[in-house]
């Protein structure tokens, strides 16, 4: 069986629905969502810290100073620059953009925080401190479902189908059934590769054995469509581990977390490293303490400030006690050092001390009473590397030249990070992208 659309975009994460909002607003009406599992959202939903935006008008109202080259050199920097520095302008020249299109849906994100790696509130999150994603898909889905934007769901896309050079369509697996959906444009939105051991370990025979932080449908599918049809991957032994990652349940636990005071202690009580620098180093550090873990120390304020930190509690992934002592108890770690460690940790906001570690973002003293630490480790997080696109989010060949019909946006394209990316550019990146495929594609084919 066969059906017919003008557009098909794979995959109801993010970028997806951005991609099928966004072109059904400028007329591109006859288009069709796909996604593999049976609930939408991908590793959207999980995106804890938030979207990086700069020149926004929630920052003006705040009094933030930023600007777009300041976000794009931030960028490119936390990426050691081998990002891709077209790629990178356009997404911090149309961050604000995106920013107001999503509160036009009514994505509201005015809470603006930091994350690891820069200098200044860039991270927009949803008015109350909660995790991004929570707000972010719900709010998509409810955009697409008013527009009146099919998806199918628990539909599986195979493998890409073309007519000459041109793709033209996709095979799916719709219902245990072989179908084939014909269109003008294809959308690649299919996220990473997370939940792909297999193929992590391809890319990066190191990472053999970490947790991840991906949902079950992150196995790379997109990249394996892509190459068959002729895309060129770049930089994909660029495999992003997150420093915060509860090893039990894989939970991630939220950059604003640090980014609102707290600390990573070892388990002999000691600070180790600039908590926010960026994810790479502070993970290398990491892996160098004894058992290759770290507790993420913080108190009350930092508890009340992060919504996401109930849920943890209630997951049962938060150690408490009512004093550091009682604390260092319930973890194991000598209470002494832990009080040294906070204390002079303190110092930099009481007196104004220079960090030993270097920290100079997001050192909020620790206040008297009820004290909380995570048990953290290293995760797989984020593949960074992907499908190679130009500006107009157009796949590109080998030689560089577009492949007629295959467009990508999201997780699933390469290059814009580089070799490490900054907590809050993944959203940034998805929406930015994700509307500007969809709006490239109705303007393509009107
Ligand atoms: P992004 O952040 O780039 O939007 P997400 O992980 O949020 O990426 O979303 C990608 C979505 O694509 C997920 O919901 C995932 O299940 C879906 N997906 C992945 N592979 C396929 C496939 N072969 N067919 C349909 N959907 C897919």
């Amino acid at each position: 069986t066969s059906e017919s659309y003008d557009a098909v975009i794979i995959g109801a994460g993010g970028a997806g629905l951005s991609a099928a909002i966004a072109a059904y607003d400028k007329g591109l009406t006859n288009i069709v969502i796909l996604e593999k599992m049976a609930v939408n959202g991908g590793n959207t939903n999980f995106s804890s810290s938030g979207m990086n935006a700069s020149e926004t008008k929630f920052q003006k109202e705040q009094g933030i100073e930023d600007s777009n080259d300041l976000f794009a050199q931030e960028t490119l920097d936390g990426g050691h620059n081998t990002g891709d520095p077209e790629l990178v302008q356009f997404m911090c020249d149309n961050s604000a953009g995106a920013i107001d299109w999503l509160d036009s849906l009514g994505i509201k994100l005015d809470n603006i925080t930091l994350t690891g790696g820069m200098s200044v509130k860039r991270c927009h999150r949803p008015t109350d401190g909660s995790a991004v994603g929570l707000t972010l898909v719900p709010g998509l889905v409810a955009a697409a479902e008013e527009r009146g934007i099919p998806t199918k769901m628990s539909c599986e896309a195979k493998e890409l189908v073309k007519d000459g050079d041109a793709v033209t369509g996709v095979k799916v697996d719709l219902d245990g059934k072989d179908t084939t959906i014909n269109a003008k444009a294809v959308i690649l939105a299919t996220g990473g590769l997370g939940a792909n051991a297999e193929m992590v370990t391809k890319y990066r025979p190191d990472l053999e054995g970490y947790v991840t932080t991906n949902q079950p449908g992150a196995t790379g599918d997109g990249y394996t469509m892509a190459e068959d049809a002729g895309a060129e991957l770049v930089q994909m032994e660029q495999i992003q581990i997150h420093p915060t990652v509860e090893q039990e349940t894989s939970t991630l636990i939220a950059e604003g977390v640090r980014g609102g005071g707290a600390i990573l202690v070892n388990s002999e009580g000691n600070r180790f490293f600039d908590e926010m620098s960026t994810r790479d180093k502070v993970s290398a550090a990491e892996l160098e303490q004894p058992g290759g873990f770290a507790w993420c120390v913080f108190d009350q304020q930092v508890y009340d400030a992060n919504t996401a930190i109930a849920k943890y509690e209630k997951s049962g992934l938060v150690q408490k006690g009512g004093s550091v002592a009682e604390l260092a108890e319930a973890i194991e770690v000598d209470a002494a050092a832990l009080q040294a460690t906070i204390d002079a940790y303190n110092a930099i906001t009481t007196d104004g001390a220079a960090d030993e570690f270097g920290r100079t973002e997001g050192c909020i003293a620790f206040a008297e009473g009820a004290m909380y630490a995570i048990k953290v480790a290293p995760g797989i997080h984020h593949e960074m590397g992907g499908v190679k696109i130009n500006e107009k989010c157009e796949a590109l060949d080998a030689s560089g030249n577009p492949i007629a019909g295959l467009y990508a946006a999201g997780e699933v394209t390469g290059g814009i990070h580089g070799d490490n990316r900054i907590g809050g550019n993944a959203v940034c990146d998805i929406i930015v992208f994700g509307k500007n495929v969809g709006e490239v594609v109705a303007d393509a084919l009107a």
